[in-house]
C-alpha cells in the first residue's frame, strides 16, 4: 500500500502529538504551524497518569521522566496557609502513577525533535479546508496542500473548525483570568498545592531547575487589563496570603506573568466530518481546573493513529475516534467546569461550606475520584 499522508493543523501539543503519533505508524505527515517558531506560552504544565501513558506510547515517556519532577506536595490550602487537605501523593501513584511537572517549552521541544525536521513548517497559517475528491485541500499562506487526512489541532479558536463547522458554537468566556509565570525564587523552596480564597486562588509548583510555576486565577471581566500593571494587580489581590506566594510575587521580574482570559468550548456534536477530524482544544478546549487538556491531546493523538490503523478505511476509523473520544474529552470538561465553580464563590457562607467540605472529605477518597480520569490506557 502506498504512504498515506496527512497534514496536520497546528503545532501545540496535541498537533505534535498527532503528527508523531501518525509519522511512528508509517503516515507521511506535514505540519502546518502559524507562528514563525514552534513555541509555547512561559509556564509549567502538568502531567497526569493517562497522559504520561500517551507519552509514553509515542516513544517520549522516558525522555519527558528524565526533564520533569513528580509533584510530591498537593492539596489545598485557606489564604492564611491552613491545609484544608493534603493530598497523598504516595497512594495516588501506587494507585495510577504520579504526576509529573515539566516546563512547556521542554514537552514541546522533546515532540518536536522525535519527528524529521522535513514534516515540519512554520509561518502557515491554515484558512481553510475543504474536500477534493477522495482527498482534503487544505489552504494555508504557503499554499495548499493535499491529504487523505486533515487533523484540526489548532487550538480553540481553529480554524479549521470554523471552515468545515461554520455553525458550530464558538468558545466562550468561563468568567476568570488566569495569570501565569515561571520564577526563580533564588533560593532552595519547596512548593506546591492550590490556595483557595474567596473567588480566587493561586496554584504553586515545583519544576525540576528549582523554579518555581505559579498560577494566580480571579475573576475579571473579558479582556481587562491593569492600568498600572499586573504586578501591581496581583500584589492587591493575593495580599496577605501565605508564604511564599508574597515573595514569588515579589522575586518575578515585572514581564514575569502572562495573562489570559479562560474560554472553554461548548460540548461539539461531532469531532470528525469525512477525512477531517479535531483533536485537543480544536475539538474540548476545557477550563483548566483538572489540568487535563494537554493530557487530553495526547490521548486523542495516540488513539487517533490507533485506529487509523485497526481501520483502514479513514471515514470509518474516524467514526470510532468520534465515538471513543468526544463522550470522554465532555466528561472531563464538565468536571473541570464543576471544579472551577466552586472556585470561584465568594459569599463567606458558601466558602465556608465548600471549606468544611474539602476538610471532611478522607485524602483516600481523591485517587478513587480521579480513577475515571485517570485510568486510561493506549488503545492496543
Ligand atoms: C492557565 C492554563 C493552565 C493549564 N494547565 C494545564 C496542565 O497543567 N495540564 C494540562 O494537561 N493542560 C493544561 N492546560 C490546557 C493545555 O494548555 C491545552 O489543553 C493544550 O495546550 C492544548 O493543546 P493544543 O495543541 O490542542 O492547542 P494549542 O496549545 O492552542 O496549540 C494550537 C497551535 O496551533 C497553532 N495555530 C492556531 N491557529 C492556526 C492556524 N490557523 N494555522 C496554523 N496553526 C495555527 C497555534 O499557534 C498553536 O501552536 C492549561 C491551560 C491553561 C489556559
Amino acid at each position: 500500500m502506498s504512504e498515506r499522508t496527512a497534514v496536520v493543523a497546528g503545532g501545540g501539543i496535541g498537533g505534535l502529538a498527532a503528527a508523531l503519533a501518525l509519522h511512528r505508524r508509517g503516515w507521511d505527515v506535514e505540519v502546518l504551524e502559524r507562528a514563525p517558531a514552534f513555541g509555547e506560552v512561559g509556564a509549567g504544565i502538568s502531567l497526569w497518569a493517562n497522559g504520561v501513558r500517551a507519552l509514553e506510547a509515542l516513544g517520549v515517556g522516558r525522555a519527558v521522566r528524565d526533564r520533569s519532577m513528580p509533584e510530591r506536595e498537593a492539596g489545598i490550602r485557606e489564604p492564611g496557609g491552613r491545609w484544608l487537605s493534603r493530598a497523598d501523593t504516595g497512594a495516588l501513584e501506587r494507585r495510577h502513577g504520579s504526576v509529573v511537572v515539566l516546563h512547556r517549552a521542554h514537552l514541546l521541544d522533546l515532540l518536536r525533535e522525535a519527528l524529521p525536521e522535513r514534516m515540519l513548517r512554520t509561518g502557515a497559517e491554515v484558512r481553510a479546508v475543504r474536500r477534493a475528491g477522495e482527498r482534503v485541500e487544505v489552504e494555508h499562506t504557503g499554499g495548499v496542500s493535499r491529504a487523505d487526512l486533515v487533523v484540526g489541532a489548532d487550538g480553540i479558536g481553529s480554524a479549521v473548525r470554523r471552515s468545515v463547522w461554520p455553525d458550530a458554537p464558538g468558545p466562550r468566556y468561563a468568567g476568570y483570568t488566569v495569570w501565569r509565570a515561571v520564577i526563580d525564587p533564588g533560593r532552595p523552596l519547596r512548593a506546591g498545592g492550590e490556595t483557595w480564597g474567596r473567588g480566587r486562588r493561586v496554584g504553586l509548583v515545583s519544576l525540576p531547575d528549582g523554579r518555581v510555576y505559579m498560577f494566580c486565577v480571579a475573576d475579571a471581566p473579558a479582556g481587562g487589563r491593569a492600568p498600572d500593571g499586573e504586578p501591581a494587580e496581583l500584589g492587591r489581590l493575593f495580599s496577605g496570603w501565605h508564604a511564599p506566594i508574597p515573595e514569588l510575587l515579589a522575586a518575578a521580574p515585572e514581564d514575569a506573568f502572562v495573562r489570559h482570559d479562560i474560554h472553554e468550548l461548548p460540548p461539539l456534536r461531532t469531532y470528525v466530518s469525512g477525512r477531517v477530524a479535531l483533536l485537543g482544544d480544536a475539538a474540548h478546549a476545557m477550563t483548566p481546573n483538572l489540568g487535563q487538556g494537554g493530557n487530553q491531546a495526547l490521548e486523542d493523538a495516540v488513539t487517533l493513529a490507533a485506529l487509523l490503523d485497526r481501520h483502514p478505511a479513514v471515514e470509518r476509523a474516524l467514526a470510532a475516534y468520534d465515538r471513543e473520544r468526544r463522550p470522554r474529552t465532555q466528561m472531563i470538561a464538565r468536571r473541570s467546569r464543576w471544579i472551577g465553580e466552586a472556585t470561584r464563590w465568594s459569599s463567606p457562607l458558601a466558602v465556608a461550606a465548600r471549606n468544611t467540605l474539602i476538610r471532611l472529605t478522607p485524602a483516600s477518597a481523591m485517587p478513587r475520584a480521579l480513577a475515571p480520569v485517570l485510568d486510561w490506557r493506549p488503545p492496543t
